[in-house]
């Protein structure tokens, strides 16, 4: 019987080890994982933390009992220590420190990513935290149930500051973000990161941009964080949120090549350099569907979709990762803001010739009760009127992220900015209009191209 062996069990993991056994059922697969938490949902964190989800347990994707019941071996607390692709053998350390050893035929490394630890001094103290991890999660809600600080700082307005953010608010914490660049959530545009500094100030957390922090110090029963230009401010409680960077060490120490971006480097069947390993989640680099090339794009929606791809060929199928395009949403309080595809910026620097607009229009007609104003910032390719990129923010329930994922559908099948005009979605007064939003500003894209109408048709 062929030995599978996975190295980590989160997000990708677990999805390699379950399409391994659908694609052949006989295999035998051990999956070892640092900590006792397998596939739990660490994007659900910051809402256990807010106590919007007061049960831990409820992250799970899946229970113990529910992977182990498709005959799959779970090592929880076990830390692979070495990899030696020569003789396709592991050493495992389990929680007692006794070391072991584990054969393999094929091997999966899902290591993931930890959290970026920044060049501040301070970042040991007590009461500074970073969320990664379960624990990392249980320290941080523990910290706030005991200690009840009335103010916290968070450093990093990018997504997880965001969601933080509104967790520390809703738990009747006083909240600050420092962000080092000129907006908040550069993964989108500025305009879009101002609306959510609005957002922020609307419901009472401070948003300092343009200020890198250097260092933290304990001063009596707080902790005070000094920056750059003079920036001083205290609190209670310092959540650093500063990014991630890909876990490579083990894989590194096996002769695992990585990429540019300091990730591993695997080709779209997710295979690494060495023979009979795979890699895959936010432990690799990934194939940018518009960009044709790798970068590192570190989510849980792409982890799952390496891992099945990952698992599927270590069990002998023929899988192929189809690649990312960075769709991406948040929830910040009452609002949503999204995005797929490329930004202008991005676009540009990619040799496209692009044109982004911005629109503003109501989710739905407006003489049904409780219409919202959605922005939507469309980006396209002048030359060939290809379909680019959606940004798009409004109020929580206005459906963006599905009208976001319409788009990514779009640049996924090589559309046109013109054909979204042409999609049957649906219309009720109370959901959309005739023309839905995502219609109606390409239609304003259009606008700049009367003379074109349609462009020539682009390979995908
Ligand atoms: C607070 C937060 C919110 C997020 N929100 C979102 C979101 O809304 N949407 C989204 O798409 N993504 C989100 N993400 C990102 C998402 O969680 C990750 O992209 C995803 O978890 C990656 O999965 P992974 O399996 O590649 O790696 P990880 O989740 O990092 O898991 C790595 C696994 O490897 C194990 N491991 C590491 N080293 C060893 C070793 N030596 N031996 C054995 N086991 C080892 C670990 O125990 C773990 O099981 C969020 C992340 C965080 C922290």
């Amino acid at each position: 019987m062929s030995r599978l062996v996975i190295i980590g069990g989160s997000d990708a993991g677990i999805s390699a080890a379950l399409r391994a056994k659908e694609i052949e059922p006989k295999i035998d697969i051990t999956v070892i994982v640092a900590d006792k938490f397998p596939n739990y949902s660490i994007c659900g964190l910051p809402f256990y933390i807010s106590s919007e989800v007061p049960d831990w347990k409820k992250l799970a994707h899946r229970t113990v009992e529910d992977i182990e019941k498709q005959d799959i071996r779970l090592l929880l607390e076990h830390r692979t220590q070495t990899i030696d692709p020569k003789s396709k053998i592991v050493s495992v350390k389990d929680n007692k420190g006794k070391i072991f050893s584990l054969k393999y035929d094929k091997l999966i490394i899902a290591t993931g990513a930890v959290s970026a630890r920044p060049q501040i001094t301070g970042l040991d103290l007590p009461g500074v935290f970073l969320l990664r991890w379960m624990e990392d999660g249980f320290l941080l809600k523990s910290y706030l149930d005991e200690k009840k600080p009335e103010r916290a700082i968070i450093i990093g307005g990018g997504y997880i500051g965001m969601e933080m953010a509104d967790a520390f608010k809703l738990r009747g914490i006083d909240a600050t973000v420092i962000e080092y660049f000129d907006t908040l959530l550069t993964t989108m545009d500025p305009e879009i990161g101002k609306r959510v500094e609005e957002t922020l100030a609307r419901h009472g957390v401070k948003a300092v941009t343009k200020t890198a922090v250097n260092s933290i110090e304990e001063k009596g029963n707080c902790l005070r964080v000094f920056g750059s230009n003079g920036f001083q401010a205290e609190a209670e409680v310092i959540l650093v949120a500063s990014g991630v960077r890909p876990n490579v060490d083990l894989a590194l120490s096996a002769g695992v090549s990585l990429g540019d971006f300091g990730a591993i480097k695997v080709n779209r069947k997710m295979e690494t350099n060495i023979a009979d390993i795979y890699a895959t989640g936010d432990c690799v680099e990934t194939w940018h569907r518009l960009l044709q090339k790798y970068v590192y794009m570190p989510l849980g929606s792409t982890a799952h979709k390496q891992g099945r791809a990952a698992g599927q060929n270590a069990a002998g199928g023929n899988a192929e990762f189809q690649g990312s395009l960075g769709t991406q949403a948040v929830k910040i309080f009452d609002v949503v803001a999204a995005r797929t595809g490329l930004r202008d910026v991005e676009a540009n620097t990619a040799g496209f010739d692009p044109l982004t607009i911005e629109y503003e229009d109501w989710d739905h007609k407006v003489y049904y009760p409780g219409a919202r104003r959605l922005i939507l910032r469309l980006t396209g390719d002048k030359r060939t009127g290809r379909l680019l990129g959606l940004q798009m923010i409004g109020p929580y329930g206005a459906e963006i992220s599905k009208r976001v994922d319409i788009i990514a559908a779009a640049i996924s099948s090589g559309m046109q900015v013109n054909e979204i005009g042409a999609l049957d979605l649906t219309y009720t007064p109370p959901l959309s209009s005739p023309w839905d939003p995502l219609q109606s500003v390409c239609q304003a894209w259009m606008k700049y191209f009367p003379q074109k109408g349609k462009f020539p048709k682009v390979d995908s």
